[in-house]
């Protein structure tokens, strides 16, 4: 029997449109956060996302950046893969700053390894030269 704090928290899976509201019960050790239990999920993923969600949450990060002496001004562009979610703020801000120049091609990589995650920011559309 453990002495650590325990919350219990509702939690909404975002894996697929079913959207099942969890009850989530944390240990709490300093920083660190261990999921003890996992109801009301409608399968078993819903279970796999909480764990990761507690340990190590990410997303992909989807947006847009400044084209350079394009038809239009912006181009809509995703990781290719998640990344940390606190790392997410900061890369906003790097693509924020960010521009890229016409023509672009969907799927072009437009900014490699963003914040050392070794994850590329593609483009989502394509961009021609005006
Ligand atoms: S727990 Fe399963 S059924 Fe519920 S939202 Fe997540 S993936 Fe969908």
């Amino acid at each position: 029997m453990t002495d650590l704090p325990v919350t219990q928290e509702q939690m909404t899976c975002i894996i697929c449109p079913m959207g099942c509201s969890m009850e989530v019960l944390i240990e709490h050790n300093g920083l660190d956060k261990k999921v003890l239990s996992v109801r009301d999920n409608g399968c078993p993923r819903g279970e796999q996302y909480a764990y990761k969600e507690v340990s190590h949450p990410t997303r992909t990060l989807t947006t847009t950046v400044a084209v350079r002496n394009g038809e239009v001004p912006l181009v809509p562009v995703k990781t290719s893969s998640e990344i940390p979610k606190h790392l997410l703020f900061n890369a906003m801000e790097i693509l924020r700053r960010a521009a890229v120049e016409a023509p672009v091609e969907c799927g072009q990589v437009i900014l490699k390894d963003i914040l050392g995650t070794a994850v590329s920011v593609v483009a989502c559309s394509d961009v021609g030269k005006k």
